[in-house]
């Protein structure tokens, strides 16, 4: 696992942390060309500008476009298996019980809860490994 993949998977595990799924969600199928950024945006119910920045970051995560779709690709669907650290409204930490007003929740769970994301990180390489299946395309010997 090189460091680029291990930054997106970081990436990744952050945005499951701060409950947005949805986006998550919509980024799957961007990288698996179910759609552009536009429909999938109003399919999954969030902001085009949100999209367009998370996959942004993403590149310059990854170092390509090429790659970062790969390693989204690969890593999406066991992220989604990570819960939100937030209530349902989305104000309160519950790792540290912290209300958080006007607080990017990324910056608050990287800057205060690097374990978590560190246990989640290693979380989400252990599914992608026990999920390969040796011959099938995607899996076997694909170095990362
Ligand atoms: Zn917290």
């Amino acid at each position: 696992m090189t460091s680029k993949a291990i930054s997106v998977i970081e990436a990744l595990v952050l945005k499951a942390m701060a409950g947005k799924h949805s986006v998550l969600e919509a980024m799957g199928r961007y990288a698996r060309g179910e759609g552009g950024p536009a429909i999938l945006s109003h399919m999954y119910g969030i902001s085009k500008y949100q999209f367009r920045g998370f996959l942004q970051r993403l590149y310059m995560r990854a170092g390509s476009p090429v790659h970062a779709m790969l390693y989204v690709s690969m890593f999406v669907d066991h992220a989604l298996k990570i819960p939100s650290v937030f209530n349902d409204d989305g104000t309160v930490c519950r790792i540290c019980k912290k209300v958080l007003i006007d607080v990017f929740p990324e910056d608050h769970i990287k800057k205060t809860h690097g374990d978590e994301v560190r246990r989640w990180v290693a979380f989400v390489i252990n599914e992608y490994r026990k999920a390969k299946i040796p011959g099938v395309i995607g899996g076997g010997s694909q170095q990362v």
